[in-house]
């Protein structure tokens, strides 16, 4: 059985707590392998090293470690391929797609290439007579960044490369569901020049996490994961004294007004609702369609199309659509979440319970489900599902349909459909969720833009990648300078203002 341990001081390491955790293949419903996880001594341990090795790191110059970054784009280039494979085999999604979660991480680091600019500081000059005053950015010193199984490239990517170009050390806990992946990164990471003890990945559960939430060493926490963890970490990681942003659920709306093109919406739904199985916290969980009549065409066009998809095992070709849901778990909660909906009254209209794929019997696959006539108070709706179930919600008016949105507790993502330019500005100014796309339904902004939701789906003030990410990882320091030039006025005691 492959055990995988830790990445400490720039090496494999095997875990010494005497806990593991199983890692499934989700197609085939094997154990492939087990993950170490740490103890409080070992996540404690790791931070002294890293904090030690951050002091160097921190004092290179940012265009050096800009160039660790640049080497770094160029080996998940290289690497591509066999990253998505082990991406794929721990994840279960298709492999065109596990090459999506590897790009969109990649995109964070070549953003970080452009440190040495976002890192500039400001500058006054003669604030006051002979006074300059001038602010610089500097390290926090080691961060910490715990990660979801469902982007299992992608947020460590966006978690350890803005904190590693900023200067700082960074502690990586990745799920304990795919951890081959971040531990692949950590070897490439090397491979392009970063000094040992600078990335260390540690694997592991609430154990370590708890330990990174405590540790005095850890100065800034990233987590990215379901709203209760979310909360749990902010509130403690706060308190602690330390500046935390966590990033939580879903339930993303799409509305589709009569105007729109309803083949395109159609479209739009199939891939935004299914694809990756349903697990992506921007996944379009709830279609919200205008009137009855664009609910009947539109549910007359998913139909066909979510009945042809093809559900399957990331090695079965080209044409699958989406493959299984993480674990056995995962997937028991999907189909009782669908059975509550039957029961509560919402009509199922594509019901995909019996799914069953021939040789792969004992994998976590769910077929497609597509309700209709959902309302607010059932628990499908109230509740992020995480699997591949669509659920339609009919408004009468736009604005019945954009209070659903506003009034949901989660505010990640949004979407509307329609033709009409009013509609659509009027949608994004007053709509209080944190992205939106207008005629697009996933509106993952780019790594230059900054990702957040808002409401339940977020906990602190700045935004993941981007420029949030450079000020999250920093801390602002000013400085007023005046050097002796023989102006003499004799000691004041007011407190100064500049003439
Ligand atoms: P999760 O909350 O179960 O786990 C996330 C991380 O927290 C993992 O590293 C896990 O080991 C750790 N963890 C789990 N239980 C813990 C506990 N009791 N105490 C301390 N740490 C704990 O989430 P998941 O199932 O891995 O990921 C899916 C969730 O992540 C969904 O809710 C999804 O919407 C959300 N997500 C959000 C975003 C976003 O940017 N808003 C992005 C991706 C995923």
């Amino acid at each position: 059985m492959k055990e995988i341990g830790h990445w400490i001081n720039g090496k494999h390491v095997k875990g010494n707590s005497g806990r593991f955790a199983d890692v499934f293949n989700p197609a085939t419903g094997e154990v492939q392998a087990r993950v170490a996880l740490a103890s409080k001594a070992e996540l404690d341990a790791a931070t002294a090293d890293a904090a030690k090795a951050q002091v160097k790191w921190g004092a290179t110059n940012p265009q050096r470690r800009a160039r660790v970054m640049m080497k770094f784009v160029d080996l998940l280039n290289r690497d591509m391929d066999k990253l998505a494979e082990a991406l794929s085999s721990e994840h279960g999604k298709t492999i065109p797609d596990a090459k999506g979660d590897i790009q969109r991480g990649l995109e964070v680091i070549e953003f970080c290439i452009a440190a040495p600019h976002l890192l500039k500081g400001e500058f006054t000059d003669s604030a006051g007579p002979g006074i300059d005053m001038y602010s610089m950015r500097q390290p926090i010193g080691v961060a910490a960044g715990i990660t979801p199984f469902n982007f299992p490239a992608m947020i460590p990517l966006w978690k350890m490369g803005p904190a590693l170009a900023c200067g700082n050390a960074f502690i990586l806990k990745p799920s304990e569901r795919d951890p081959s992946v971040p531990m692949m990164l950590a070897e490439l990471m090397k491979e392009a020049g970063l000094p040992d003890g600078v990335l260390q990945v540690i694997n592991g559960d609430k154990e370590s996490v708890d330990a990174i939430i405590d540790n005095p060493d850890i100065a800034g926490i990233g987590f990215v994961g379901s709203t209760p963890i979310a909360e749990y970490i902010y509130g403690r990681g706060c308190s602690n004294g330390k500046r935390v942003q966590c990033f939580g659920g879903a339930k993303n709306h799409m509305i589709i007004m009569p105007d729109a093109d309803l083949d395109q919406a159609a479209d739009a739904l199939v891939g935004a609702g299914y694809g990756a199985a349903g697990e992506r916290c921007m996944a379009i969980s709830v279609a919200v369609p205008v009137g009855d009549e664009t609910a009947d065409r539109l549910i007359e066009k998913l139909i066909p199309r979510i009945e042809k998809l093809k559900v399957g095992p990331y090695t079965g070709g080209n044409d699958v659509d989406y493959g299984p849901v993480v674990t056995a778990a995962a997937k028991a909660n999907i189909l009782k979440l669908v059975e509550s909906g039957v029961a509560q009254g919402a009509k199922l209209v594509v019901d995909g319970r019996n799914f069953n794929l021939q040789g792969y019997e004992d994998g976590f696959f769910v077929g497609p489900h597509l309700f209709d006539h959902v309302t607010t108070d059932m628990d499908i709706y109230r509740k992020e599902i995480f699997g591949p179930v669509l659920s339609t919600v009919r408004a009468k008016t736009y604005e019945e349909a954009l209070g659903y949105a506003m009034d949901h507790e989660y505010g990640n993502g949004t979407a509307i459909f329609t033709r009409d330019g009013d509609t659509a500005r009027d949608f994004a100014n007053r709509i209080n969720v944190g992205m939106i796309g207008i005629n697009v339904p996933i509106p993952v902004p780019l790594a230059y833009h900054t990702f957040g939701g808002w409401k339940k789906s977020a906990f602190g003030d700045l935004n993941q990648h981007g420029p949030d990410s450079f000020r999250f990882y920093t801390r602002t320091k000013t400085i007023t300078s005046r050097w002796p030039s023989g102006i003499k006025e004799g000691a004041s005691l007011n407190f100064k203002q500049m003439d």
